[in-house]
């Protein structure tokens, strides 16, 4: 009975994933047939049809690259890399989004760090997505300190940001499949991240003070 309880609560998300999908997808799906049946009748305006249509498709193209990682955890690729390497490489990359939105993006090593053994693709991923994350709760912008540390063969890497912060209520509901409080936010990010986090043996913790900012503190076990 047991067994059966779990396996019928195990379809019991499945289905409730598999209809959250649906829904995300069809939206910017029923807006492009919109679009396609206004451009049989009206060819005038193509221009800026297109221009709506594409973002359409990003979106799609968004939430199915996002999901992709939850649908093959069996192809993960680890490998041993340097996690001084693989920050700093995450951090480069969001250089420009982050001084175009005023935000200053500060490294710490607090201690040398070891290598792990980590797909280095969905590791990124994961750290680009609290990254933009701190870097979208700061409008009007402020600094991200990413601070690492190592301590008792676990890594330790900390995202601080000095955004608007989480209410307790919503604290709860993170994770939650497209739980979103933006406008054009999946609600993706943290649900995948933490898969991969997961995945790679490792916790995730997120703390904030509302009004305040936000911490979100990822902890791996050290390779060897
Ligand atoms: P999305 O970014 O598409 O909304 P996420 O899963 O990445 O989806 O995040 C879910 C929600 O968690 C966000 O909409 C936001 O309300 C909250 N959140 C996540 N990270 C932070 C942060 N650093 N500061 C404030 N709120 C955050
Ligand atoms: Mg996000």
């Amino acid at each position: 009975a047991q067994e059966f309880l779990q396996n019928s609560e195990k379809l019991a998300l499945v289905g409730q994933l598999a209809a959250g999908i649906a829904h995300e997808i069809r939206n910017p799906l029923t807006s492009l047939k919109g679009f396609v049946q206004l451009m049989q009748k009206d060819g005038m305006r193509k221009a800026e049809y297109f221009s709506i249509m594409s973002s359409e498709l990003v979106r799609i193209e968004l939430i199915v690259n996002e999901l992709l990682v939850l649908a093959k955890p069996h192809e993960a690729a680890f490998e041993t890399r340097d996690l001084s390497n693989l920050v700093s490489h995450v951090v480069a990359l969001l250089e420009t989004e982050a001084i175009l939105r005023k935000v200053m993006i500060q490294v710490i090593f607090e201690t040398e760090m070891p290598m792990i053994r980590c797909d280095e693709n969905h590791l990124k991923q994961a750290f680009i997505n609290f990254l933009k994350n701190g870097i979208e709760a700061m409008q009007g912008g402020g600094e991200i300190v990413v601070r690492l540390r190592c301590k008792d063969n676990r890594a330790v890497i900390r995202f601080e940001d000095n955004g608007v912060g989480i209410p307790p209520h919503q604290l709860a509901r993170l994770g939650e499949a497209f739980f979103t409080t933006k406008e054009s936010g999946t609600g993706l990010g943290l649900m995948v991240s933490r898969r991969i986090i997961e995945n790679h043996r490792g916790t995730l913790r997120l703390t904030s003070v509302l009004g305040q900012g936000t911490t979100v503190e990822v902890s791996l076990p050290v390779h060897g």
